[in-house]
């Protein structure tokens, strides 16, 4: 298909000082979990953007100098020579497809607690290391300064020697230049604190810096945390941000722009956040600027991006999580396709899997991240050698990521699912507040299965056994789901209890009557105590949200969404009450006891709600275990978990459909005979 004209203007060239980008389309700097210690793994990844119409795709954070090390998180390094050969692959991998390789120097100050180098921490003032270890970041001094200036020099140098066009001076999320920059984070008597002049000399002579270093044939581009979202006592965009660039307006060849301090803000979820969220915060920048200026805001609408530069808010569309879910979305543009491009829902698992220290991953794209170790590419897949029949029973999102996958590598395949609309958990999930875009997951998958015309599809259709072997096909794929917990298991209490009284969260989307107060118990963590929480309250119902953990649904810190669903429960007038276990239900009450000292509390309760934990749903699959039948259970069904691992298992399911399931690949020294 023919690209529709109006999408013409994303794909023009643009110049960065002395190199030009081959289209609008640019993949800000975002963590991998790779880092310096899986190369390979992060060229593949970021070769794969590139392949996929990337004009500029940029590395994660690159520390500079032993004093910025953030183990046991991966980040690259730039320390010595030898680094240089690694992150060459990186750069060859993206010039390989045509585009510009951008590389994301990085020095985190205070926000470096050096588990690794055990070098004391480096900062404007003394203060505390902001993260773990009860470290002090140490002042710098002017030979610190002088010392810093050096480093980012020979890393500079370093990165245009590992091939990169476009090399950063980092100055947002909180790290050492931002510090500087900051009135809450500098209080420096010399000539680098004080005035906004002197707060923004270091910066200045960074970009300067850089410049000298890299020369006239690589670009410097400045990302600026214009706004950190603490109002008036640090930099905000109306205030000393527009200040910032006002001062610096022509230094660099580009301005990466956003909201900060922490990356929580910049890569808000969408339930706390709207496509473009962070335009009324960095839309001035252009006009203060003849430099290119890009920004971020999970744009995935080929429209709002068209926007986004016809009325001047950037020259750019930057993206990070909108390239992790469709690392072809502009080739798909191009190619007027923009019908198939896999959307980013804004859940944030990926910021999870950078979190806890793993590789990256997505809910939408089951291949990002394995592009290395497992070989998986997200458009192309190797068809099945013989042209068998596969059954997938169960439409959410596994199934229909089974029938999709199944069906491209070319077997016929029926889809079956009982209810009248595919979905599964989602249909149920994506009603709560702020999660209408996880609905992406099967409608996408819906598009891309209208147009395989081996893939047929079956609503309304509950599959038992004996329908199963009558269908008779060569691959039965069980993706049946889960069913929450009623006996309280959950991540604190491991033995079973009696609520006979209480609901399931199934219950209340089945329309279960809710009386009364409500107490809503947390023994999952995840998002959906949570969630409900807000929902019953909007509602008008009084609320109190009991949980086993400090915080509540605290696994979504690891989202960066815990602060914000926090701050919302409490607005919405939800009680929480941390860190107790519920241990029995009686009239019109329930009972609970402190995980610490098991000291028991009652508190009066109309309608328990359990979010525990879930059980799969597999009783067909035992029924065909009776039957002799054999059936491949994947998702839920298998072992429930979150919508990202259950597309995951379907995704790898299908991959392995007459492979070997080996294990992946790890990258090692080089081998050696013994
Ligand atoms: P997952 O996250 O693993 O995809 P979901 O719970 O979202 O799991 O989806 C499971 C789907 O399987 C539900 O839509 C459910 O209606 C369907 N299902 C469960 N049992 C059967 C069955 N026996 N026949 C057909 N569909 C089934
Ligand atoms: Fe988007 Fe979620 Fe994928 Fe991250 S994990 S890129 S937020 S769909």
């Amino acid at each position: 298909m023919p690209r529709d004209p109006r999408y013409d203007i994303l794909f023009e060239p643009v110049r960065i000082g002395p190199v030009t980008a081959p289209n609008r389309f640019y993949q800000t700097p975002h963590a991998t979990g790779f880092g310096w210690q899986r190369p390979q793994s992060g060229a593949a990844l970021r070769g794969v953007k590139a392949e996929g119409g990337w004009g500029v795709v940029c590395t994660e954070y690159c520390s500079i100098h032993p004093t910025s090390d953030d183990s046991p998180y991966a980040f690259l390094t730039l320390w010595d020579d030898d680094d240089i050969a690694p992150l060459a692959l990186t750069a060859d991998a993206i010039h390989a497809h045509g585009s510009l390789a951008g590389i994301e120097l990085w020095h985190g100050g205070a926000h470096a607690s050096n588990r690794m180098t055990r070098v004391p921490g480096i900062a404007p003032d003394a203060q505390p290391a902001l993260y773990h270890l009860p470290t002090t970041a140490r002042a710098m001094d002017k030979a610190d300064i002088r010392a810093f200036r050096g480093w980012q020099r020979d890393a500079a140098v370093r990165a245009k020697r590992a091939g990169f066009d476009l090399v950063y001076v980092y100055a947002g999320h909180d790290y050492l230049p931002f510090q500087f920059l900051s009135r809450r984070t500098n209080a420096r008597c010399d000539a680098y604190g004080g005035s906004l002049e002197n707060r923004v000399r270091l910066l200045r002579e960074m970009i300067e810096d850089t410049r000298e270093a890299v020369g006239d044939t690589c670009a410097v581009a400045v990302r600026l945390a214009v706004d950190e979202l603490h109002g008036p006592e640090g930099i905000t965009s109306e205030g000393e941000g527009r200040e910032i660039i006002e001062m610096l307006a022509e230094l660099p060849d580009l301005w990466d722009v956003n909201v900060a301090g922490a990356l929580g803000n910049d890569s808000r979820s969408a339930r706390f956040s709207a496509e473009g969220f962070q335009e009324e915060n960095v839309a001035f920048v252009k006009s203060l600027t003849t430099k290119p200026v890009v920004s971020v805001g999970r744009f995935t609408s080929p429209d709002r991006m068209v926007s986004q530069i016809r009325r001047g808010v950037q020259d750019f569309i930057g993206a990070a999580r909108p390239s992790i879910a469709d690392p072809f979305l502009p080739a798909k543009i191009r190619e007027g396709r923009e019908d198939e491009i896999r959307e980013c829902i804004g859940c944030n698992i990926c910021r999870a899997a950078n979190n806890e220290g793993v590789g990256l991953r997505c809910t939408q794209n089951p291949t990002m991240g394995e592009e290395w170790r497992r070989g998986w590419h997200p458009e192309r897949i190797a068809v099945h050698p013989r042209r068998e029949t596969a059954l997938v029973i169960g439409g959410g999102p596994a199934g229909l990521e089974a029938a999709l996958t199944v069906g491209r590598r070319g077997l016929e395949v029926t889809l079956a699912e009982a209810g009248d609309a595919f979905g599964g958990r989602l249909l149920r999930e994506a009603a709560l507040p702020g999660l209408a875009t996880w609905m992406r997951v099967r409608d996408w998958r819906l598009t891309m299965l209208d147009k395989l015309p081996n893939v047929q599809l079956y609503p309304g259709s509950r599959m038992g056994a004996a329908e199963v072997a009558e269908f008779g096909a060569d691959h039965v794929v069980l993706a049946t789901g889960s069913r929450w917990r009623r006996d309280g298991v959950g991540v604190y209490a491991i033995r079973h209890g009696v609520f006979p009284e209480a609901l399931t969260p199934d219950d209340v989307f089945a329309g279960a009557r809710v009386t009364g107060s409500v107490v809503i118990y947390d023994d999952e963590h995840y998002f959906m105590a949570g969630a409900l929480a807000e929902r019953l309250a909007k509602q008008g119902h009084a609320v109190r949200y009991v949980t086993t953990a400090a915080l509540a649904s605290s696994w979504t810190v690891l989202t960066n969404e815990q602060d914000f669903l926090q701050a919302r429960l409490i607005e919405a007038g939800v009680e929480i009450i941390p860190l107790k276990s519920l241990t029995s239900q009686g009239k019109g009450e329930v009972a609970l006891s402190c995980v610490y000292t098991g000291r028991e509390e009652r508190l009066p309760c109309g309608t328990l709600i359990l979010a525990t934990g879930r059980l799969p749903e597999d009783s067909l699959w035992h029924d065909l275990v009776t039957a002799g039948i054999s059936a491949t259970r994947i998702g839920d069904c298998l072992a429930p978990s979150s919508i990202a691992d259950a597309v995951h298992s379907a995704h790898r399911f299908a991959r392995l459909l007459g492979e070997p399931d080996l294990p992946p690949r790890r990258e090692r020294a080089p081998e050696r005979s013994l």
